[in-house]
């Protein structure tokens, strides 16, 4: 850890979110009075709980501007109560216009799913990441290079992740019924700050697999 992550106190963040409303107002006098009005976010973002990948600063963008999902290695899956009710307000609530499942390279979560070290209760929530192994077992074991491999995971699945979020019946409502949305996988890179399109961008059900498709 550095000397910097060293210095953060419990009054250290509360001295920081006054320096930070002050220089934001010094910006923009009515930030507040604008944004206290009312949130109308046209991205939702799933991404990793991971500290080193927050949603606003890596898409230089404001509070306001992204509604925001994040839980351990950015998984999707259809019974999570938490995602689905994130996912059903900003589809139909806040008519959100893109959806992105953000995976980053050197997620600790993946690099965890693919071992076989038993870190304790989060074992069962990565056992996603390994289902999404198991259906690429042929690819993934192909890749020599560890780094390698584990970066490839990272991109299957955030694809895995999009593909579940088109999969769900409220995103395939919203394409019936004609609403402008569109789910994108990207890859971030710890190392770079750049982000990779994985190019899965779907915004109708067209390539949903047929056993995931719903009729209206
Ligand atoms: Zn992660």
């Amino acid at each position: 850890m550095s000397s910097r992550q060293d210095n953060i106190t419990y009054e250290s963040l509360l001295e920081g979110n006054k320096t930070w409303v002050a220089e934001t107002l010094k910006l923009d006098p009515n930030f507040f009075d604008e944004l206290s009005a009312g949130q109308q976010p046209p991205v939702l973002w799933i991404g990793c709980s991971d500290s080193r990948v927050p949603a606003n600063q890596i898409t230089n963008t404001m509070p306001g501007d992204i509604f925001v999902h994040r839980n351990i290695a950015n998984v999707v899956t259809h019974t999570d109560m938490n995602l689905l009710s994130v996912l059903d307000y900003s589809v139909n609530v806040l008519k959100v216009k893109h959806i992105i499942v953000c995976g980053h390279y050197g997620c600790g979560g993946v690099n965890a799913a693919l071992g076989n070290k038993q870190v304790g209760l989060i074992d069962n929530w990565l056992r996603n990441i390994k289902d999404v192994f198991y259906a690429h077992e042929a690819e993934v074991m192909a890749i020599e290079d560890p780094t390698e491999r584990s970066n490839r995971m990272v991109e299957l699945n955030a694809i895995h992740g999009a593909k579940n979020v088109m999969s769900t019946s409220i995103v395939q409502n919203a394409w019936t019924s004609g609403q402008e949305l569109a789910v994108h996988a990207w890859a971030y890179s710890l190392k770079t700050g750049l982000i990779t399109d994985l190019k899965v961008s779907a915004s109708s059900a067209e390539n949903v697999s047929p056993v995931f498709k719903m009729e209206a």
